[in-house]
Order: structure tokens, then C-alpha cells, then sequence
């Protein structure tokens, strides 16, 4: 069986977080999150959290330099050697290039699911975001009564309402995401292995459709992407 890269790509809002975890738990393979590490770095302020921090909270990319190297050491590591999830990253074409540089060792299958939601939506939903300050697990504040004084239900951690879900770094992550990364698309798409999902549909009808994605993805006879 050949090693697996899915990469998650959609808006902030598109429910990438919530399915790659999902997926992750399905498939135990790693869900690897650019923003959860950059979170934590920050909180634990380390060089690297002090110099994202200014570029996350006004809702802009950060480096590519330094992203790159957080994911470059992330998937050196045992847990990915037959299968990971990258939630995030890669953002840029740059990263997509630098990414691509991390796949030369070995075959890989690359698989990029793409979740569409429309903006009116997303602007919604991440209003009503919190994310466990611990596991990044998400909650929506609508389903969820007296969010404030709740905690994660599986890591016990405090509940957030992240800084940059206000509606102004809203706004410039979409337009940073619709400028920068919806390009990507195109380029998974033209290398054929871009797979489009509707994110409007319930959570499990998502990820139902993604595991069906994947499983096809691992029959043998599927040709191989790279
Ligand atoms: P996320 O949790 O994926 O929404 O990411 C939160 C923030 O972290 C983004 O708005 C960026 O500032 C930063 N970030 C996360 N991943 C990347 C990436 N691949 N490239 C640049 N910035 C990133």
C-alpha cells in the first residue's frame, strides 16, 4: 500500500477542521493542522508563535518559511509513514511546491478534497465558532447552550471563541483565502487528483462521502497519482 497525502483545502469556515479529524480517526492517520501548531506555539510563546502571532490575528498567512519547516518536521515523523491529513497547509503555490519537494523520497498517492461552502455561510458559522483552547476541537455556539462555561468533551480543555473569527478578520482571511489558496485547486485539479464536496450538507453526510473517496482512492486498480 502506497503512502497517502490528503490534503484539506476550503475557506476558513468550510468545516475542514471537524472532517479531517473525522477522516483521521477513521483512517488513523495523523491530522496534521498549521493552525493548531502555530496556536500552540503561540501560546507557549516561542520564537516561532511571536513571529506568527501578529500575521494570524490580523487574519493574514504567515511565512511560508516558517510553515513549511513546521510541516517538513511533522511528517519526518513514524506516525506518518503510510498515511497522513494535512488540515491547512498547503496555502500558497509556493507551499504547494515546497510540499511537493517533501514527496520526492518515495511513491505517494496525493489526494485533495476540496470543500465548498458559500461565503454568506461561512461568515455564519465562524461567528458562532469556539475551539477547544487545547485540541482545537470545534463547537458552534447555536447547538451548544452556555458555550462560555463549557469545556472540551474530549480533552476537558477551555472553550474560545477564536480572535480572528470576529467579522473583520473574517473578511480579510476569505479574501486571502479566495487570492492565495483557491488557486490550488486548479493545480490538483489539472494533476487529477482534486475531488470537489459540498459542505452544506450534514457533517456525517460529508464524511461518509469522504470515506468513500478515500476507500476508492485504495483499490489497487486506481491509477496511481504519483
Ligand atoms: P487555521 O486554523 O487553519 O484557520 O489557521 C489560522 C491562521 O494560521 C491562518 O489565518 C494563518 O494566519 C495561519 N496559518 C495556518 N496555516 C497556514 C499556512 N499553511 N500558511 C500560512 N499561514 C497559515
Amino acid at each position: 500500500m502506497r503512502r497517502i497525502a490528503i490534503i484539506f483545502l476550503g475557506p476558513p469556515g468550510a468545516g475542514k477542521g471537524t472532517q479531517a479529524r473525522m477522516l483521521g480517526e477513521s483512517l488513523k492517520y495523523p491530522r496534521i493542522s498549521t493552525g493548531d501548531m502555530l496556536r500552540e506555539a503561540i501560546r507557549r510563546n516561542t520564537a516561532m508563535g511571536r513571529k506568527a502571532q501578529r500575521f494570524m490575528e490580523a487574519g493574514d498567512l504567515v511565512p511560508d518559511g516558517l510553515v513549511d519547516a513546521i510541516v517538513k518536521d511533522r511528517l519526518s515523523r513514524k506516525d506518518c509513514g503510510s498515511g497522513f491529513i494535512l488540515d491547512g497547509y498547503p496555502r500558497t503555490l509556493r507551499q504547494v511546491e515546497y510540499l511537493d519537494t517533501l514527496f520526492e523520497n518515495g511513491p505517494i498517492k496525493i489526494v485533495a478534497l476540496g470543500i465548498k461552502v458559500r461565503n454568506e455561510v461561512l461568515t455564519e458559522r465562524l461567528a458562532a465558532r469556539w475551539t477547544c483552547s487545547n485540541c482545537g476541537k470545534i463547537f458552534n455556539a447555536e447547538s451548544t447552550p452556555g458555550i462560555e462555561k463549557k469545556r472540551c468533551d474530549e480533552c476537558k480543555g477551555p472553550l474560545v471563541h477564536r480572535k480572528d473569527d470576529s467579522a473583520q478578520v473574517v473578511e480579510e482571511r476569505l479574501k486571502v483565502y479566495h487570492e492565495a489558496t483557491e488557486p490550488l485547486i486548479d493545480y490538483y485539479r489539472k494533476r487529477g487528483c482534486y475531488r470537489e464536496i459540498d459542505g452544506e450538507q450534514t457533517v456525517q453526510d460529508i464524511h461518509g462521502t469522504l470515506k468513500r473517496i478515500i476507500k476508492a482512492l485504495k483499490q489497487p486498480e486506481h491509477a496511481v497519482i504519483r
